[in-house]
């Protein structure tokens, strides 16, 4: 299982939610829960156009980076990254669960390239209790 060093300690397993992501997770596509350090599950998402996006725990104002161009060796993150803007969901959701994935290179050779070397992200918004009422926060392809 591998993910950024941005969410180390923050990576839970996804369980049942799995199924808000698109395709099957496998040996190069690994998908989390987000779960804060205080174990609180629920929160605000903001994000800008580098992309990044940053999670912000409900139960303690902790911020937990999901995504940032800048500290992936082979992204080209956005010069023009504009401000962090609130995630609203569809429903008007702005506090909800988040499922974040990572896709690796296919021909990735554990020896040379390192846990922020990711070739995708994909993050979804889950509404508590409501899988099927999940939505695409960011679908970012790295490079
Ligand atoms: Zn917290």
């Amino acid at each position: 299982m591998r993910h950024p060093t941005h969410l180390n300690g923050y990576a839970s397993s996804i369980g049942s939610l799995a199924q808000v992501l698109p395709g099957r997770l496998d040996d190069s596509y690994f998908g989390y829960k987000v779960v804060c350090s205080c174990s609180g599950e629920v929160f605000s998402v903001k994000k800008n156009d580098r992309p990044l996006v940053i999670a912000t725990c409900k139960g303690c104002q902790n911020e937990i980076v999901l995504y940032d161009t800048n500290q992936y060796p082979d992204a080209t993150p956005c010069k023009d990254e504009g401000p962090l803007v609130q995630v609203i969901g569809p429903e008007g959701e702005s506090d909800f669960l988040v499922c974040v994935a990572y896709e690796y290179p296919e021909d990735d050779d554990e020896e040379e390239y390192t846990n922020n070397d990711i070739s995708w992200c994909y993050i979804y918004g889950v509404p508590e209790g409501l899988a099927r009422k999940s939505f695409c926060v960011i679908n970012d392809e790295t490079m």
